[in-house]
């Protein structure tokens, strides 16, 4: 079993990158990536502990990007080890981004009368501060009776305080991370729409600028959705890919490996079939070129 999808306390995720790695070997997983939010940070720290184990550890990301005005989340998956410097500093670019939203952010907040400050939400965090650790500081501060509430008032597309932020075009995350010697998958397609026929449209959209995978397993995907997202990408004769979006404490229902109802099982094969999709991509002139005619 395998688990593709997993963040770790280098984003939003609570346990520590060797710690992800011990739960990992201790569930019995065969192989685990890494998908932190805009940052290896998690992935670098884990690479010494997974080596040491029988773990096959898989260099991720989860970027938010923009689609037709809708935030959509892009996995990247670098199988051959972390990725190019140049794709580093492009991931370093959209770190500043998230810094001036954060800045702002608090900012509003402050002026809705909230004692909140940078250095206290950045205490909270360790490379990424992001919109769950403010949630998490107002919570401990009693300002909102839940994390959710945080989101429904203040930090959310419909909050009082909500400041969006700059992100990168979905089109661009794709061609960066194909550029990068990666594999892009759409993630979580049951959170950008119920509909299929969109999804449908998006995928075979992106498909022409170089999206190759659809993440067609994962916690919130009920068995008929992964039914109907694997024939879609076999259809399009794309990759599958999977994980549970494990955060530990941070989303306590949800489970490495076997995902919020216990039930999601992921065989090593999907990665064997990704790393074939790679093949492909990565030497697509040999692949399709045409047989000689004689
Ligand atoms: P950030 O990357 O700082 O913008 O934070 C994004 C994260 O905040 C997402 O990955 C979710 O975990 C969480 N989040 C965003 N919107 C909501 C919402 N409306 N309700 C609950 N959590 C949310
Ligand atoms: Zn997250
Ligand atoms: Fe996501
Ligand atoms: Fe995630």
């Amino acid at each position: 079993m395998i688990d593709l999808h997993a963040h770790t306390s280098e984003s939003d995720g609570s346990l520590s990158p060797v710690d992800l790695i011990k739960l990992a070997v201790e569930s019995g997983l065969e192989a685990l990536a890494i998908t932190d939010h805009d940052t290896f940070a998690g992935y670098d720290q884990a690479v010494p502990a997974a080596r040491e184990s029988s773990l096959e550890l898989v260099c991720g990301i989860e970027l938010s990007t923009k689609h037709q005005l809708q935030t959509v989340h892009l996995l990247g998956y670098f199988l051959h080890g972390a990725p190019t410097l140049e794709f580093r500093n492009w991931i370093l670019k959209l770190q500043e981004s998230r810094k001036e939203r954060n800045h702002e952010l608090l900012h509003k907040l402050q002026s809705c009368g909230f004692d909140l400050n940078i250095a206290e939400a950045t205490s909270i965090a360790r490379s990424q501060l992001g919109r769950p650790h403010i949630a998490e500081l107002m919570l401990a501060k009693g300002y909102v009776s839940s994390l959710q509430h945080a989101f429904d008032d203040y930090l959310g597309e419909n909050g009082k305080c909500y400041v969006a932020r700059q992100e990168p075009l979905l089109t661009n995350a794709v061609a960066k991370i194909i550029a990068a010697g990666g594999i892009p998958s759409l993630a979580h397609p049951g959170r950008i729409s119920s509909d299929l026929e969109l999804i449908e449209y998006i995928v075979h959209q992106m498909q022409q600028t170089g999206l190759c995978a659809l993440e067609v397993y994962h916690s919130e995907h009920g068995r008929e959705q992964i039914a109907v997202y694997e024939s879609l990408a076999r259809e399009l004769r794309i990759g599958i890919t999977g994980g549970s979006d494990f955060h530990g404490s941070s989303k306590p229902g949800v489970k490495l490996g076997t995902g919020n109802k216990g039930d999601l099982s992921i065989p090593i094969s999907v990665l064997y079939q990704l790393r074939a999709v790679h093949r492909k991509y990565a030497f697509p002139r040999q692949e399709q070129s045409p047989p000689q005619q004689i």
